[in-house]
C-alpha cells in the first residue's frame, strides 16, 4: 500500500464496522485527515471506554448510563408500567421511541432463539421477563421482535412462557417487511404496526 501505516489502520478499523465498505472507509479516514483537529479529537474521545461507561438496566436491559440502576425508561414515572414491549436489541429501543407515541415500558431480550447457532432460551434475558410478569401489574406484552424466522420463533416461543400468567398478549402488525429489522422500518411503517397489534391467543 502507498498510504502511511497511521491512514491505513485507520481505514482497516473503519472497515470493520457494519456497512462500512473499503471505499468509504477510505473516504471517511480522508475526511478526518483534511478536517479540523477536534472532529477527530471528538470522534476518538466518544469512543474511548465507551463500553465501560455504559450498562444494562437492571429492570429491562436497555442500555443506560455506568452506576446507574435503571434507564430513562424504567427510571420515567410517566410511563405506563402495565404494558411492556419486547425487543430484540436496545437499537429498537431506539427506532420505536423516534415514533414517538409508545407511552410503556421495555423489555430487551439480547437477540433471539436461534438453534442453528446455539441461542437458547437461557441466552437471553427471557427469564427476567418471565419474572417480571410474575410479579403483577402488567396488562398487555407486545411481542416485537423482527419479523423474520428466529423473531417469529422467539415470539412463539414467549407466547407459550406467558400463557397462563393473566396478561394479555399482543404481536405488531404485519406490514413491516418480512425478514426486515424493526431499526430500519420508517416511523410511520412502525407505528401503524403497533397501532394495530393484534392478539396472539
Ligand atoms: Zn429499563
Amino acid at each position: 500500500m502507498i498510504l502511511p501505516d497511521a491512514v491505513q489502520r485507520l481505514i482497516a478499523a473503519l472497515e470493520r464496522l457494519p456497512g462500512i465498505g473499503p471505499k468509504t472507509a477510505s473516504r471517511l479516514a480522508f475526511y478526518l485527515l483534511r478536517a479540523d483537529d477536534s472532529v477527530s479529537a471528538e470522534l476518538a474521545e466518544a469512543l474511548s471506554g465507551l463500553k465501560q461507561k455504559i450498562a444494562a438496566c437492571s429492570v429491562c436491559f436497555n442500555i443506560t448510563d455506568a452506576g446507574r440502576e435503571l434507564c430513562q425508561v424504567c427510571a420515567n414515572p410517566e410511563r405506563d408500567e402495565s404494558v411492556i414491549c419486547v425487543l430484540e436489541d436496545a437499537l429498537d429501543v431506539l427506532a420505536l421511541e423516534r415514533v414517538g407515541v409508545y407511552r410503556g415500558k421495555y423489555h430487551v431480550l439480547g437477540g433471539v432463539l436461534n438453534p442453528i447457532e446455539g441461542i437458547g432460551p437461557e441466552d437471553l434475558k427471557i427469564r427476567p421477563l418471565i419474572e417480571r410478569v410474575a410479579r403483577g401489574g402488567v396488562r398487555e406484552v407486545i411481542l416485537a421482535t423482527n419479523p423474520s424466522l428466529e423473531g417469529d420463533a422467539t415470539a412463539l416461543y414467549l407466547q407459550q412462557q406467558l400463557r397462563g400468567l393473566g396478561v394479555q398478549v399482543t404481536r405488531l402488525a404485519r406490514g413491516l417487511p418480512v425478514g426486515g429489522d424493526l431499526e430500519y422500518a420508517d416511523p410511520h411503517t412502525l407505528l401503524r404496526a403497533l397501532q394495530g397489534r393484534q392478539q396472539v391467543e
